[in-house]
């Protein structure tokens, strides 16, 4: 699961040069704070305060365009949440990676994990469907731990 950040900023600036941008000093911090806080799902104003804190010179305007650029180019994607701020996630550019969200539907909460579930199937589509699969988007709806435990729900219900 560990990626190496040096990779993962060298994939992103090499996308970011064949879409014709460059990367700016505002645009890579605004990379750099997406890289260090992969684990977590931030919203727009959450990434600015982190980018604000390693350069106070930039403004939220330039972050929220930076985020909108890197969403453009498949490199962070907006994920809607239950309270309607989006929270934003960085894109594996790996093709290994597949990134899955597990959205409780009774707190809210969404949890990213990362397992090749879909490695057979993806095989069988490119196969008899012809076509290359980039990436995925997959999100399951259910209970979460906490709110299982909290509610009473049972499995199997
Ligand atoms: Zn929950």
């Amino acid at each position: 699961m560990t990626e190496n950040i040096n990779t993962i900023y060298e994939d992103i600036n090499n996308k970011l040069k064949r879409s014709g941008y460059r990367l700016t000093p505002q645009r890579q911090v605004t990379v750099e704070t997406l890289i260090e806080n992969n684990n977590e799902l931030l919203i727009a104003e959450e990434i600015f305060i982190k980018v604000k804190n390693r350069n106070p010179s930039i403004g939220l305007a330039t972050v929220y365009r930076t985020l909108d650029m890197l969403q453009e180019l498949d490199i962070v994607k907006k994920i809607p949440y239950r309270d309607g701020m989006s929270r934003f996630d960085l894109v594996k550019s790996s093709n290994e990676y597949q990134t899955f969200y597990l959205l409780c539907q009774n707190c809210g909460k969404i949890e990213e994990i990362q397992e090749p579930i879909l490695t057979d199937t993806e095989k069988r589509i490119e196969q008899e469907y012809r076509f290359k699969i980039m990436t995925r988007q997959l999100t399951f709806h259910g209970i979460c731990q906490k709110c299982l435990k909290k509610e009473g729900y049972r499995s199997g219900e």
